[in-house]
């Protein structure tokens, strides 16, 4: 599904939801929803190893884990991508005021590895909203808004691609990228 709604323009960025399964990303980088250990697991951990294969795994194995809310970068093998940006989300409890925060950290930082590596297109998956519990329209609103803050106060990040794994929430991010994106001056065209 492709319509005026599913794309906005921030600053120099393009901002653009996608359905479907983000192995087949063709950008410079995807990001992992990572557990702390780096070493693989399910959910689009798995099917970024499966796809990458065991190359992938050899290299994270050496990256030392990685905190929650933080991310580290490594080579993309077999995947079109030439970087997987592997970051940890956290696991939503009720109650937990440490997870918004955590998050957003987990974005931010996420996009803060792809600025130290020259990443200009970089495809998010809905961290956390898996096996790790978050709602899954808190944890929208959540990515919209950091990646749209994030975007407008640099120059480097040319596009950035939602990809969302099934229909409800395609809509659900779509409607949050509009009215995000109305607030830093963008009109749907
Ligand atoms: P977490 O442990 O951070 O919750 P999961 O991998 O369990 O991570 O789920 C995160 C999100 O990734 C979920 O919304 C899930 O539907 C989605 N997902 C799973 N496989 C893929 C894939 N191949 N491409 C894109 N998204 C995926």
């Amino acid at each position: 599904m492709e319509n005026s709604l599913s794309s906005a323009r921030i600053n120099r960025t393009k901002l653009e939801i996608v359905q479907g399964d983000i192995t087949r990303e063709d950008v410079d980088a995807i990001v992992n929803a990572a557990n702390s250990s780096l070493l693989g697991g399910g959910g689009v951990d798995g099917a970024i190893h499966r796809a990458a294969g065991p190359q992938l795994l050899a290299e994270t194995r050496q990256l030392g884990g990685c905190q929650t809310g933080d991310a580290k970068i490594s080579g993309g093998y077999n995947l079109k991508a030439r970087h997987v940006i592997h970051t940890v989300g956290p696991v939503y409890r009720p109650g937990d005021t440490t997870a918004p925060q955590l998050l957003t950290s987990a974005y931010r930082r996420s996009l803060e590895v792809a600025l130290e590596n020259g990443i200009r297109r970089i495809a998010f998956p809905c961290i956390s909203t898996g096996a790790y519990g978050y709602p899954s329209e808190e944890a929208a609103a959540i990515a919209v808004q950091t990646v749209c803050a994030f975007v407008n106060q640099q120059e480097q990040i040319t596009e950035v691609h939602f990809v969302v794994f099934s229909e409800p929430i395609y809509t659900t991010y779509i409607h949050m990228l509009q009215r995000v994106a109305a607030t830093y001056g963008h009109r749907p065209a």
